[in-house]
């Protein structure tokens, strides 16, 4: 066999940049979803009210509806009507008060609307009581909350490619939509490679020949694609055999938007992702200049995108976040996959950077700095469960105490 020459590192911005250009040309699929169920899905038409929220000047407080004019110390007004949320008052007579309650609209007439707590019910007790006594300076507009002043009518309250979330749907609502267009949830086919894998629950550790580890890839990569909405078909484990891969890929293939992998995507000879792929599609095979990474691969395998992802669990699963997510979400119309980082200062040392861009498995602590995990290693899934972010430092930057670091928080990028 000849020797692979060793191929360039390049930067993780033009990965992502080459791997996101392969959606450009592609529309998105879209279905129409009753608003309630729409939570955590990409919206594919931009919502713009046909009306304007709220639809009328009403009021913020129970209390009473007024014209400033009319107080004065000492003078008793009479209730002139009452005003519950749901119904319309009339125009409010010249030197009266109208009761009034959250929400209700504020009749014509008055300009503000003084809370109960600031008036006296005189000649007479309770809520009906027929005449108050203001207690209290009034400003105009007070306790008004103005019509449109949420929603102008022919505003658009949401765009498209926008991811929803209780709130957006709450808009969504209020503007009147009870179905929206969203696009379709990735179809994505996973499945990992290694000889050396056992589906925990089908031994027992004391039983696990010698070499033989659990697959734990399958665990985080099933759980991080459901919770970005993919529909998951979940292959298991693919013997390392150039047959098997092909097969398994074949199937993968099938009715599937993404084919996504884990381990095999090496050079080795016991790595045949990248033989099987090209066999059935084409497939570039990257070194990406990120620790833990590094490998990445990404083709196609008949009408399906193909994305294979390292082996070792904490550069699968940090690959997953930093080049998977992104063009999932792009997949679905989101325009800004962009990762936020905030600037945080490093309570640790890191004298010895690598060439690479790193990932350092952080977390917060109780004075507002980070802490690194003792051990960076690939294959050390413990960093993952124990940090809540990754610094996210250029190459060859060192980090001293005190230095002002880039910060992912990992909670940010679980759904
Ligand atoms: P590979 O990319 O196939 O060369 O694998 C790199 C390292 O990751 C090896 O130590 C594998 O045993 C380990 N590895 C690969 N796949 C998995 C998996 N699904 N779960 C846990 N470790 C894995
Ligand atoms: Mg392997």
């Amino acid at each position: 066999m000849s020797a692979t020459p060793r191929s360039p590192l390049i930067p993780l911005a033009t990965a992502l940049a080459q791997l996101l250009a392969v959606l450009d040309e592609r529309r998105v699929a879209t279905e129409t979803l009753s608003t309630l169920q729409a939570d955590g899905r990409v919206l594919a038409q931009d919502v713009v009210s046909k009306l304007e929220v709220p639809p009328q000047d009403n009021s913020s407080m129970d209390g009473y509806a007024l014209r400033c004019a009319d107080i004065a110390p000492g003078r008793v007004l009479p209730v002139s009507q009452r005003i519950p949320a749901g119904s319309q008052g009339t125009p409010l007579q010249a030197g009266t008060v109208a009761r009034i309650f959250t929400g209700a609209p504020i009749p014509p007439g008055a300009d503000a609307v003084v809370m109960q707590e600031d008036c006296m019910e005189v000649n007479g007790s309770g809520p009906s009581a027929p005449a108050i006594q203001v207690q209290t300076q009034a400003q105009v507009g007070q306790w008004i909350r103005r019509r449109g002043e949420d929603v102008m009518y022919g505003s658009t309250v949401l765009h498209s490619g926008l991811r929803l979330g209780p709130a957006a749907l709450g808009m969504a609502a209020s503007v009147g939509l009870a179905d929206l267009q969203v696009a379709c949830k990735p179809r994505v086919a996973l499945f990992s490679t290694g000889d050396e894998l056992v589906m925990p629950g089908t031994m027992a550790p004391q039983d696990m020949p010698a070499g033989s580890i659990y697959n734990s890839n399958r665990f985080f990569l099933a759980a991080l694609l459901r919770r970005m909405g993919c529909e998951l078909t979940d292959m298991g484990i693919v013997p390392d055999r150039l047959d098997a891969t092909v097969q398994a890929l074949r199937d993968a293939a099938q009715a599937h938007d993404l084919v996504l992998t884990s381990g095999g995507v090496s050079v080795g000879e016991e790595d045949h992702i990248k033989p099987a792929v090209q066999q059935l599609g084409r497939l570039d095979l990257w070194q990406i200049a990120i620790k833990p990474g590094k490998p990445f691969a990404h083709g196609r395998v008949g009408e399906a995108h193909f994305i294979g992802l390292p082996g070792n669990p904490v550069s699968s699963f940090v690959t997953f976040l930093l080049l998977v997510r992104p063009f999932l979400l792009r997949m679905q119309g989101v325009q800004d996959v962009a990762l936020s980082r905030l600037a945080l200062r490093a309570d640790f040392d890191w004298p010895r950077p690598d060439r690479r861009q790193e990932f350092l498995r952080v977390r917060r602590n109780a004075a507002g700095g980070l802490d690194l995990f003792p051990n960076q290693s690939s294959g050390v899934l413990t960093s993952v469960v124990w940090g809540d972010g990754l610094v996210d430092n250029p190459p060859g930057r060192s980090i001293a105490r005190g230095d002002t670091v880039h910060f992912i928080g990992l909670s940010d990028l679980m759904g």
